[in-house]
């Protein structure tokens, strides 16, 4: 019995494995390798003593809950009402996995526009509703005829994700607004926002779907701490959404995990009271320019990169091969892991296309690039 016949091990999994058994430099999975702010390090462990160990409320810290209502009011001048609209989540993966199982059933359809991050189909396969893969522009705009096209009176869920893994494209004011009047056109349909890497945007700025007075009572929000502030182990991420949806989302989440890790909510509760998120994405863009211009040299070919921590080349002039075996060749011969694009797609559409995480300490990107540079 396999509920899943079709999905395999993540490639971020299998890469990260694969890098570790070869001893390679691992910008495949993205996570980061710098320290920490130390800042939250003295406040995860002093708060260690406290009596923090127990269960939180089932939606979380209400401190915290407190907190994001704040941010989001200086982010994006949207007022939420913390008991009401927001649910902590073990990192946004769970955030997705849950508003999925919550609100798709059988024979929805839920459209995902590839290349898409992998975590997206697995819980509407397992609701028995079906993923309908829409294929992204060449240039990874959304081609909202071919959406338009994809959506029925079936389709309960479009998920837009932005800034976008793994093309770090981001969406623009002309695409929300086209997305607002076909979502007119179909009044059942809710948006899953995936806005982890919301505050790693560079020239231009992000565009959150909170901003969008149209969407906000059809749409659920998913950010994730893991991403803003380097802390992907810690696993807390976050939903935004109408009390009309989270109260369904929070019926599944308090069977699928009831409340979050008590000591992060609180360490991250007490850091959001000084830390700066507009700080997030100058300190990326410093790495991102930095990972470019030593690839300057090298035979791969620099994709545009708008938003997230993430690099796409092009090793189209190096090689023929797969974009998987040339990343295994890449790791065992070379010493270097990336993720292959063709996996982010339904078809597995093979662009000789691969991702690198820049989010590394400089030394880190340079002695990668180093060995990319002689390729
Ligand atoms: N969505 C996207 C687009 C991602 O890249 C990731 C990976 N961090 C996630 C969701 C999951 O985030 P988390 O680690 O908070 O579960
Ligand atoms: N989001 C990370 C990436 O795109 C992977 C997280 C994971 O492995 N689940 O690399």
């Amino acid at each position: 019995m396999n509920k899943l016949p079709h999905i395999g091990t993540s490639i971020f999994t299998v890469m990260s494995k694969l890098a570790t058994e070869h001893n390679a430099i691992n910008l495949s999975q993205g996570f980061p390798d710098f320290e920490v702010d130390e800042r939250l390090i003295d406040i995860i462990s002093n708060r260690a003593k406290d009596n923090v160990h127990q269960y939180l409320p089932m939606s979380g810290y209400p401190p915290l809950l407190s907190k994001i209502a704040k941010l989001v009011k200086k982010s994006y001048e949207r007022t939420l009402q913390p008991e009401t609209e927001i649910l902590i989540t073990a990192g946004a993966t769970q955030g997705i996995f849950t508003t999925i199982l919550a609100l798709a059933e059988i024979d929805d359809e839920i459209l995902i526009l590839d290349p898409s991050y992998d975590s997206y189909e697995a819980p509407v396969l397992l609701c028995h509703a079906h993923p309908v893969r829409v294929a992204l522009n060449d240039d990874y705009t959304p081609n909202w005829e071919r959406i338009e096209k994809a959506c029925s009176s079936k389709t309960k869920m479009i998920i837009i994700n932005n800034p976008h893994n793994p093309t770090g494209k981001i969406l623009t004011a002309s695409d929300f607004e086209i997305l607002e009047s076909l979502l007119q056109k179909f009044p059942e349909i809710i948006v899953l926002s995936d806005e982890v890497y919301e505050y790693i945007t560079f020239e231009q700025k992000h565009i959150s779907a909170h901003t969008r007075e149209k969407l906000l009572n059809r749409c659920v929000m998913v950010s994730s701490f893991g991403k803003s502030f380097h802390v992907t182990g810690w696993k807390v991420g976050y939903l935004v959404a109408p009390e009309h949806l989270i109260s369904a989302i929070k019926k599944v989440h308090q069977f699928l995990v009831f409340s979050v890790t008590s000591i992060c909510q609180v360490a991250i509760s007490d850091y959001l009271d000084f830390v700066s998120v507009e700080e997030i994405g100058p300190f990326y863009q410093e790495k991102r320019d930095y990972f470019r211009s030593l690839l300057q040299e090298s035979r791969f070919q620099l994709m545009p990169c708008e938003g997230t921590y993430f690099q796409v080349v092009s090793y189209a002039s190096i090689s023929d091969e797969n974009d998987v075996d040339f990343c295994k060749r890449l790791i065992t011969e070379y010493g270097v892991a990336a993720i292959p694009i063709s996996t982010f797609y339904a078809n597995k559409k093979d662009l000789k296309l691969i991702r690198f995480c820049f989010a590394k300490n400089n030394a880190t990107l340079e002695a990668a690039a180093k060995r990319l540079c002689n390729i």
